[in-house]
């Protein structure tokens, strides 16, 4: 199979929570055949050159999914470890199945080698991230259970308070300086994910939570799907002193494609932002990051994409728009993936 080239892999998208809420919905949904609508399928994924990413599970609030306001208004609430078990083990199974009925098109990946055999193969690497922690018991009594399930990356929390930290909330303009740090327990969890080698992802955690894991993580600082706060002033974008601090710890931050968080003016409906501010985005990262601190970090699945991009298809017209900005082949090839592979290797580590 020969793909576009370079080829991305992607710190984040939130592909199996969308095929788990529509089967749920009562709608069938064939990954490997194609999917209408999605921005991830396989199709697309190997038109558009998409090689792998870490493939989010997110547990919504059962509250917001019956919510006749469309879902916002309970999105925040926190939710029950049994809830967050019921979604997460499903898009594990999920994600599990399309391994199994792929033939070698799609792999579960828990290693670097993993990825860069599956890339060399022209086979899709899905790498298990729980974004928001709540599937994990206060005690950590099943983190090694999940590690063996195949999970190698964790985000303590999303915009939503939970057992071990708080999360920024989707208000715009805004610092991410809101609320407490960590609880005991998030700081039992870091260290527990810096001894297993599970990646800790710090996108959604708010200032103080960063922090604190910037003090305790021995491991470098990853944010997978955020953006510049000079840029963009959502809490979920990260501010210069963050991004030092990435840089510092030899760390890396995926470029968001969400139009919200790409925008000056934080407009989550206008998909017509341009791809020119993407890079800007990236211009901006580097600046303060160096080349080895920038990937992609797409949500898709997960947001409003620039309707340039539109879904994994769009990816080659983004590569076209680095080389235009003169960013060189080098270059492209660590953002698209090198950085993230490399990455994933230096934190795998027990
Ligand atoms: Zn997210």
């Amino acid at each position: 199979m020969t793909r576009p080239n370079p080829t991305v892999f992607d710190g984040h998208n939130d592909t199996l929570l969308r095929i788990v809420m529509d089967r749920r919905k009562g709608r069938e949904i064939d990954f490997l055949a194609g999917v209408e609508g999605y921005h991830i399928d396989l199709p697309k994924a190997q038109a558009g050159g998409l090689a792998g990413g870490l493939f989010a599970m997110f547990s919504p609030n059962p509250d917001s999914l019956s919510s006749a306001l469309g879902g916002k208004p309970a999105m925040g609430n926190p939710i029950s470890q049994e809830v967050a078990e019921d979604f997460t083990y499903a898009m594990m199974d999920a994600g599990d199945e399309i391994v199994a009925q792929s033939g070698g098109a799609v792999r579960h990946c828990t290693s670097a080698a993993e990825i860069r055999t599956a890339m060399q193969e022209g086979a899709l690497a899905m790498v298990y991230h729980i974004e928001g922690a709540e599937v994990i018991a206060p005690d950590l009594g099943n983190l090694d259970a999940l590690y063996t399930r195949g999970l190698r990356s964790v985000g303590p929390v999303w915009s939503r308070d939970n057992v071990f930290a708080h999360g920024v909330p989707f208000s715009f303009p805004a610092s991410p300086d809101h609320g407490p740090g960590l609880t005991a327990q998030g700081e039992d969890l870091v260290r527990a994910c810096n001894a297993k080698g599970l990646m800790l992802d710090l996108s959604h955690l708010n200032e103080k939570g960063f922090w604190d894991i910037a003090r305790l993580s021995d491991k470098p600082l990853v944010a997978s799907h955020s953006n510049v706060h000079a840029l963009s002033p959502t809490p979920r974008n990260l501010t210069d002193r963050q991004l030092d601090a990435i840089a510092e710890s030899g760390g890396l931050v995926g470029l968001n494609f969400a139009v919200g968080f790409l925008r000056e003016d934080g407009n989550h409906g206008r998909t017509d932002t341009p791809i020119a501010q993407m890079i800007a985005h990236l211009d901006y990262l580097l600046e303060k990051l160096g080349e080895a601190g920038v990937g992609i970090g797409s949500d898709f699945d997960g947001a409003s994409m620039p309707r340039e991009i539109g879904d994994a298809r769009g990816l080659p017209l983004l590569v076209a728009a680095m080389a235009e900005a003169g960013y060189g082949e080098d270059l492209i090839a660590r953002i698209t993936h090198g950085n993230w592979i490399d990455l994933l290797e230096r934190t795998w580590v027990a």
